[in-house]
């Protein structure tokens, strides 16, 4: 069966802030993240958002999202702004990426563009209208170049390593520059890790400077609602960057990437509710989220909010268009994002 697709636009009353997996994400910096889509090619056994997998998808109008963006890139100011496109899911999906990129060069201040890809729908045009389009850097999660292993941890058996990296290639013949983006899942790619480690030093040894090809190795995650990949267990952070330290030293490379290795800074945040864990809100039951007992709520004209409700509650779909009192259960206020639960 395929799953359904919400087109969230202006009509649709879905508000672009607050909601973690769809909109924009203010996290108080220069970088403003967006996620247009949920849509993904793929299943990864190891995906943190169960991307690949939702019962609902949602696509946005990129007229809403503009209007939006222009909005909030007012209130950070009119310089070095970033767009960073993460969606949950693949941003090559999304049906008006090239447009989209065009119109927000328009915007002033916008300096860099840039997004995050599994890379697998890459091919020679698209990569000539990603140049065109001028989009500055794109981020592969790349976890092994290993076909067998890749493939097994993305969950998918004709996953095509020697394509991906002869796109690789064209990407670093480009304009564009690339950051490749392993995860790391501790006693299940270790040596993958290092073979990538050693592709980029070849790749730098070949001519590519360090900011035409960088690397920057994720901590796998592990979150209630995301895929697990069974037998690992992650380590701490300290051990995380512990193992870095380790590699810098064995390769004389640098791996611990932090805001201030991509230009990132404090920035005024566009809007912010005073809103705490535990605390009672009232809201406007708007739309259906990803799973069946997921929603969106809608707080006000530009705040969204998640809302889960008890599993228990018959025809949840009945909440639609009703307005409710939830239950906070989790607010981050660096990120902006909220989730409320409600129970009958
Ligand atoms: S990890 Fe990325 S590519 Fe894999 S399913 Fe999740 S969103 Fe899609």
């Amino acid at each position: 069966m395929n799953p359904e697709i919400i087109y969230v636009d202006e009509n649709s009353e879905i508000p672009l802030f607050g909601v973690d997996f769809i909109g924009i994400i203010d996290r108080g910096t220069n970088v403003i993240e967006l996620k247009p889509l949920t849509l993904c090619n793929l299943k990864c056994k190891y995906c943190f958002v169960s991307a690949g997998d939702y019962k609902t998808n949602f696509l946005i109008d990129p007229d809403y999202l503009i209007t939006n963006l222009r909005n909030i890139v007012e209130v950070k100011g009119h310089y070095k702004i970033e767009i960073h496109f993460a969606p949950y899911g693949e941003i090559l999906l999304y049906p008006n990426l090239f447009d989209l990129i065009k119109i927000i060069w328009n915007i002033k201040g916008i300096e860099t563009i840039s997004l995050q890809t599994n890379g697998l729908l890459l091919d020679e045009e698209k990569i000539r209208k990603l140049e065109e389009v001028k989009v500055t850097r794109i981020n592969i999660s790349l976890n092994s170049l290993n076909k067998e292993k890749a493939s097994f941890l993305t969950n998918k058996k004709d996953y095509d390593i020697e394509n991906l990296i002869k796109n690789i290639s064209l990407l670093l013949d480009s304009n564009i520059d690339v950051l490749i983006a392993p995860v790391w899942f501790p006693g299940e790619n270790d040596n993958d890790i290092e073979e990538i480690i050693r592709f980029i030093i070849d790749l730098r040894k070949a001519g590519y400077s360090d900011k035409k090809i960088q690397i920057g190795i994720q901590k796998y995650l592990i979150y209630k609602t995301g895929r697990k990949l069974k037998k690992i267990r992650p380590k701490s952070w300290g051990y995380f960057y512990h193992q870095l330290s380790i590699l810098e030293k064995i390769y004389n490379i640098k791996l611990k990437l932090g805001p201030l290795d991509f230009g990132i800074h404090k920035r005024n945040t566009a809007a912010s509710l005073n809103i705490r864990k535990n605390d009672s809100i009232r809201l406007k039951v708007i739309s259906k989220g990803r799973w069946k007992n997921e929603f969106i709520g809608k707080i006000n004209e530009n705040f969204g909010i998640k809302l889960l409700v008890n599993k228990s509650i018959i025809a949840p779909e009945k909440l639609i268009g009703k307005e409710i009192v939830a239950r906070i259960i989790k607010a981050n206020y660096k990120d902006n994002i909220l989730t409320a639960f409600f129970s009958i």
